[in-house]
């Protein structure tokens, strides 16, 4: 006990003590700034507190043992580096109080500025500054404001108020017009303001500002703006902040300081070169803020060559060794540059392919860290269609990009109306205040969404990125009054039937039909582009990272298709084979007629009559799609739905009868029909009469369709061509139900296949969950298993698909129950649970059983990484996202740590 006592956790630690790679302990700031001093930058000195220190205030509510005394003693030391003390009235040491947590939360948490200064610190604070009393008294109402705000949450706006009172007096609305006597009396208003709110008078002594600046950053971790950031981000909630104490530098002590951002490279499309902004005579904070307009960055080599060479040495050097692009904010104070932070930046979807390239051509980094660096997320987003570049509209409107993509469409205000002008073939943007779940038709009718308020979670930004549609939420300039059919913006008036069109990815909204381009990303899947003579910095860096990928997976990535044209489009987009072809189309438009007959069938002649007539359609089906995909397995699966779903809806139905009775005309049939829909009809569908149910139910279905498929197998291989069937049976739950079929099903196959060299298998899906648990018997009789994780999902959490989504799931979201929903991404601890157990048990049963996923998951990023992790053979996904599926496996066979490019 007393020897563990005696060793003293460490919560503090110099910026020469640390180093970048101790984000988790100092936060990104601290971990950074650590960094750059022992690269020799000029960095202030500093200290960072830890994240412990943080989770252990959090978790008690009080400072832990020992932190006072470790603060005071890398207080000392930095006194005595700067030759200052902390608020002496003669030469005070000013220090400035920062949160840094692991991941960049811009603007979630809090920072003050000045810590040290008081009513005796401010006279000497101005004769450090050569007599500048306005720059003195202007540092000191910031503090207050800043003090006052974040650590004793007074209201913002009265601090505002007494400004714009004093300028107002002043006669001007520039700061800057206010003299040392006004800010001085601004500083007692704003000493009143505090007095007033928090019952105390503001605290003079220099120390006790530091520890409540301190503990109100670490109170800042759980604010509810950042606890809703991280939910959104996904940043795990118990991770902390850092504090970072930092000797004051100041940009506003006139015209040769400034401050300023850099990066080093563009981070909008990653072309080469120095991007940033400048500022002089200003703190940071009002570059932020935006009270002035900031100049380019190169317009500091005119100011101050020598900062500028220096910076851009910095700049160079920051590069070299983060081998990334790293963004920076530095300060300028009185003609000496000051590096104040800097991480490796954010940047476009474009710009990371981009960036990831050109560091490979200059040698700082290979492909394998090349494509870590990229992401299907980011892949996605660059195959959405989007406007056209050189179009020449103004946006009228900002709001949140909430689900990227490009849409135009006449403005509609109702969820009917979007549902009745898209059924006469009408593009229609459906704008409202907010969403709620009665939208939803209309938000699958239209092209678009857009609303005047909520942010990315909110229910039109969730609903939508799961529909893969265009949504810009929180757009709040525009006031949008539903029962009269129109919004204003920008003064105009924009009426139902009005054109607009919506940029998902920035945000931004405007009046008129802007035209659209498919992304050349997609261009040079389709072919349509030759990366190697397109002068696209993009395409040529998301071709050389694809063909990594390719090289590195272990993962094959199939697709779900039932058409020979999306079977070809997935197919030049690099798809493998087909991982799910749903018949259940096949059976639909003019098809309808035979499988009502066959329905309707009450002798076994009339129901083999309606498959006999069924039969040959469906071998044209799978010939189309056997020869699109010569050579590659194609999973046929047989029909899933309910047969109700062929049927016309019962009320509809019953209607009709009704009316056609009441006029005395003949409605045999009509009732005939009826009558089946009424016995058919179920309350729970999707737990019902579907899938190999429905084969066992209904004598010679699965038969017919087994007979099509070997017989069109059989057709395109005397044609000369090579088809590889697999037919898989849906919702097995139980070795007993497969056996059955596939006895019948070798039968047929025996039959057709004779010698013509077609080899058919037969495996079956893994979606319900007691297949999963029971998965050792089910192995022993089929050849492949291919995970259905939307049924595994739905049943597994007892969420009905067609429903919850839309319904509630924002909510749950709200809460953070779970950070995406679980039919995007896996739900590894439950359902993927079940998918493992099930890997297992399946190939310890039969070794080298094929294993695949066609749910929707097999195109989801995180999803991809868990099956590799599995050891799945393959993915199957939609034809779209098979890029994205081909590049996060070739990520997951470079990693095991996941897809952390946050
Ligand atoms: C599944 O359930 O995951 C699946 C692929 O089948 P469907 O979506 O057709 O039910
Ligand atoms: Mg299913």
């Amino acid at each position: 006990m007393a020897a563990q006592d005696s060793v003293e956790h460490k919560y503090v630690y110099d910026f020469a003590e640390g180093n970048k790679d101790l984000k988790d302990l100092l936060g990104g700031k601290g971990a950074n700034l650590a960094e750059m001093t022992n690269l020799g930058l000029p960095v202030p000195p500093g200290f960072t507190i830890t994240t412990e220190a943080c989770k252990a205030y959090l978790a008690t509510g009080r400072e832990p043992d020992g932190l006072a005394a470790q603060i005071e003693a890398h207080l000392e030391s930095l006194e005595r580096e700067m030759g200052r003390k902390l608020g002496d009235p003669q030469d005070p040491l000013l220090v400035s109080v920062r949160s840094g947590a692991k991941f960049s939360m811009p603007g979630m948490m809090e920072t003050v500025l000045n810590v040290g200064l008081n009513d005796r610190s401010v006279v000497g604070l101005s004769a450090q500054a050569g007599g500048n009393d306005r720059f003195a008294w202007d540092s000191y109402r910031r503090l207050i404001q800043m003090f006052g705000k974040t650590v004793c949450e007074v209201p913002g706006e009265e601090f505002e108020h007494a400004l714009d009172d004093a300028k107002r007096a002043k006669g001007t609305q520039n700061d800057l017009d206010l003299d040392a006597d006004d800010l001085r009396g601004l500083v007692d208003a704003y000493k009143k303001i505090f007095a007033k709110h928090t019952g105390r008078e503001f605290p003079q002594e220099p120390r006790e500002q530091l520890d409540l600046a301190i503990r109100a950053v670490f109170e800042s971790w759980n604010a509810e703006r950042a606890v809703v950031y991280r939910r959104q981000e996904r940043i795990p909630a118990d991770l902390g902040t850092a504090v970072n104490v930092v000797a004051m530098v100041f940009g506003n002590l006139g015209a040769d300081s400034g401050t300023g951002v850099a990066f080093t490279r563009d981070p909008g499309s990653g072309a080469q070169g120095i991007y940033g902004d400048y500022l002089a005579n200003a703190q940071g904070e009002d570059v932020v803020a935006g009270i002035r307009n900031t100049v380019p960055l190169q317009e500091l080599e005119q100011l101050d060559k020598k900062s500028y060479d220096e910076l851009l040495d910095y700049m160079a050097r920051l590069e070299e060794h983060y081998k990334d692009l790293c963004d920076i904010e530095f300060t300028i104070e009185r003609g000496k540059l000051w590096m104040l932070q800097t991480r490796v930046g954010k940047r476009t979807a474009a710009a990371a392919f981009v960036i990831a390239g050109q560091l490979v051509d200059e040698g700082l980094i290979d492909l394998d860290e090349a494509l870590h660096r990229v992401n299907g997320a980011q892949l996605a987003q660059l195959m959405f269609p989007r406007f056209q570049l050189d179009h020449e509209f103004q946006p009228v409107a900002k709001g949140i990009g909430a689900s990227p993509g490009a849409a135009s469409g006449k403005v509609v205000f109702t969820s009917a109306r979007a549902v009745e002008l898209a059924a006469e073939g009408e593009s229609v943007i459906l704008v409202r205040r907010e969403t709620n779940p009665d939208d939803l038709n209309g938000m699958i009718a239209a092209k678009g969404i857009l609303t005047s308020r909520g942010g990315k979670t909110s229910h039109a930004a969730v609903v939508a990125r799961g529909m893969g549609k265009t949504c810009v939420s929180g757009a709040d300039e525009l006031d949008v009054n539903v029962p009269a059919k129109k919004f204003i913006v920008a003064g105009q008036t924009v009426n139902e039937g009005d054109v607009v069109s919506i940029d998902g990815t920035t945000g931004k909204v405007y009046l008129g039909e802007v035209p659209v381009m498919p992304s050349e990303v997609v261009q040079y899947f389709e072919g349509e582009l030759n990366p190697e003579q397109a002068d696209d910095a993009l395409v040529k860096a998301v071709h050389r990272i694809m063909t990594h990928a390719d090289e590195k997976r272990r993962l094959r990535v199939r697709t779900n298709a039932d058409t020979g044209a999306d079977a070809a489009r997935a197919r030049r987009f690099g798809a493998q084979g087909i991982g799910l072809c749903r018949t259940e189309h096949m059976f639909l438009g003019d098809r309808r007629e035979l499988v009502e007959r066959l329905i309707l069938a009450s002798t076994d002649e009339e129901r083999e009559a309606a498959l006999a007539a069924l039969l040959p359609l469906q071998r044209e089906d799978f010939i189309d799609i056997f020869r699109e995909m010569d050579g590659l397995p194609v999973t046929v699966r047989l029909i899933d739905p309910p047969l109700h779903e062929f049927l016309p809806p019962l009320e509809q139905l019953a209607v009709n009868v009704a009316v056609a009775q009441e006029r005395g005309e003949d409605v045999a049939k009509e009732e005939a029909l009826l009558a089946a829909v009424r016995r058919m009809h179920e309350e729970n569908p999707m737990l019902g009469l579907r899938g190999v149910r429905l084969g066992l139910v209904i004598p010679g279905l699965f038969a017919m369709q087994v007979r099509a498929i070997a017989e069109a197998a059989v057709e395109v291989t005397r044609s000369g061509g090579s088809a590889c069937p697999e037919i898989m049976v849906p919702l097995v739950g139980a070795v007993q139900e497969l056996e059955t079929v596939r006895a019948e099903a070798e039968k047929i196959i025996a039959e057709v296949v004779g010698d013509s060299g077609v080899e058919v298998l037969i495996g079956t899906m893994i979606e319900v969950p007691r297949a999963a648990l029971t998965a050792g018997q089910i192995a022993e009789a089929a050849q492949f298993f291919s995970f259905g994780t939307n049924d595994l999902t739905q049943m597994g959490w007892g969420f009905s698909r067609d429903d919850v989504e839309g319904a509630f799931f924002w909510r749950y979201l709200e809460l953070g129950i779970f950070g995406i929903s679980p039919f995007e991404s896996i739900d590894r601890e439950g359902v993927g649970r079940l998918v493992r157990i099930a890997a297992e048990e399946g190939r310890a049963a039969r070794p080298g059983l094929k294993l695949g996923v066609c749910g929707e998951h097999g195109g989801d990023p995180d999803s991809v990484h868990f099956f590799h992790e599995v050891g799945l053979d393959y993915v199957s996904c939609s034809p779209f996202r098979v890029p994205v599926a081909r590049l996060e496996a070739g990520r997951a066979a470079i990693t095991t740590t996941g897809s952390d490019s946050r």
